[in-house]
């Protein structure tokens, strides 16, 4: 793959819309990259003390991008198992990178989940979600399609482009919703056009763990390298864009001159905020990683996922150093932990100097509310 593949987009016709076929078939053809059974929609969004969003736009069901720590195949996509064994999909939590089902397009579908988003009571709401929808919760806005089909590849990269735009402009023309664009992939700078006409209703980020190529092809073996991403990033910031990026999930071999390397390019976009989270990886996907690794010559220090214990000492450790570098960087004001759940356990807690600080200090991170342009 050229770089030069990762940034063309696919071309549009000039109605700005891809080939109507693809907009709403129903029957998809029984192939893991083929198109999916049900429209996307604008959906209520499952977050907890992300503040990311208050509702999800998701263009396909899987992800291209494959990253090993994804939560997605365990915790959404398992669930659709019957419907995916239509496409061929045995098992998937294991092929998960290897599936990409567009999601097909229904304007009135559409327009309805958004007039309800629009519509809900700002009461009803999670106060952290900054009234925006995000691209996308559980899959990558812009992502290669691969296909062996050269037709059906351009035709699956025009809708998922499509999709993409159509329901952007559909929400800044109908709604007053904000938008969120969480991504790994440089093929979003086609799209800064139309980003920059949201004005600060859109706020552009990009995933950026460690400025390594080496260590992200490891634990995201399919997704840009992250050389790319901070191209892109740099490249939004020039074009006007409100951008946030998220160290997210920083691996065990990000040390702390890793974090200091990553948190010193990522300064100087002057983000609006700089989420962290370390990464929490499932014991099933820690061989998949050490054969990666050691196919690549890449240490690994896969050794912290051994037990609950070590890996917490990991977790807190590195949160505590991106929160020391932050502020020696002087953008702590900026910054946002996710420190996960189980990090509050009194066991845990019990551990640390001073057990009330660290439970207060953990509570702050999950209640904290990520800014939006003003
Ligand atoms: S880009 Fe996001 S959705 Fe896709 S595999 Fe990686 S973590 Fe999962």
């Amino acid at each position: 793959m050229t770089p030069e593949s990762l940034i063309e987009p696919p071309p549009l016709n000039r109605l700005g819309c891809p080939p109507s076929t693809a907009r709403t078939r129903l029957k998809p053809a029984k192939s893991p990259v083929d198109f999916w059974h049900a429209p996307t929609v604008i959906a209520e969004n499952n977050f907890v003390y992300k503040s990311l969003s208050n509702w999800a736009f998701n263009v396909a069901v899987g992800c291209s991008h494959a990253c090993r720590f994804c939560y997605v195949p365990s915790a959404a996509t398992i669930k659709q198992g019957a419907k995916l064994a239509e496409y061929g999909i045995k098992d998937p939590d294991a092929e998960w990178g290897d599936y990409v089902l567009l999601r097909p397009w229904e304007e009135q579908k559409f327009l309805a989940s958004l007039r309800s988003a629009e519509n809900t009571p700002p009461k009803q709401l999670k106060p952290d979600g900054n009234r925006a929808v995000i691209y996308c919760s559980t899959t990558d806005p812009y992502q290669v399609i691969h296909h062996p089909d050269a037709a059906r590849q351009r035709e699956l990269a025009e809708h998922a482009r499509f999709l993409v735009r159509r329901s952007l402009e559909l929400i800044r023309e109908q709604s007053t919703l904000n938008v969120r664009i969480l991504t790994r992939s440089p093929l979003a700078r086609a799209d800064f056009d139309l980003f920059k006409s949201f004005g600060k209703r859109l706020v552009f980020g990009m995933s950026l763990p460690t400025l390594r190529n080496d260590l992200a092809k490891v634990y995201e073996p399919k997704a840009p390298a992250p050389s790319q991403r901070l191209a892109a990033l740099r490249a939004a910031k020039e074009a006007g864009l409100h951008v946030f990026v998220a160290l997210a999930p920083t691996y065990p071999e990000c040390d702390e001159a890793d974090l200091r390397a990553t948190l010193t390019a990522v300064a100087e976009l002057e983000p609006i905020t700089i989420f962290h989270e370390p990464i929490n990886i499932r014991a099933e996907n820690v061989a998949r990683i050490e054969a990666q690794g050691a196919a690549m010559g890449v240490r690994l220090r896969t050794e912290v996922f051994a037990t609950r214990e070590s890996w917490q000492d990991y977790a807190v450790n590195a949160l505590h150093t991106v929160s020391e570098l932050a502020r020696e960087l002087g953008i702590e004001n900026h910054l946002h932990l996710w420190p996960d759940k189980s990090l509050g356990s009194q066991s845990l807690a019990d551990r640390m100097p001073n057990p009330q600080k660290y439970l207060k200090r953990l509570e702050h991170w999950w209640r904290r509310v990520s800014e939006w342009p003003k």
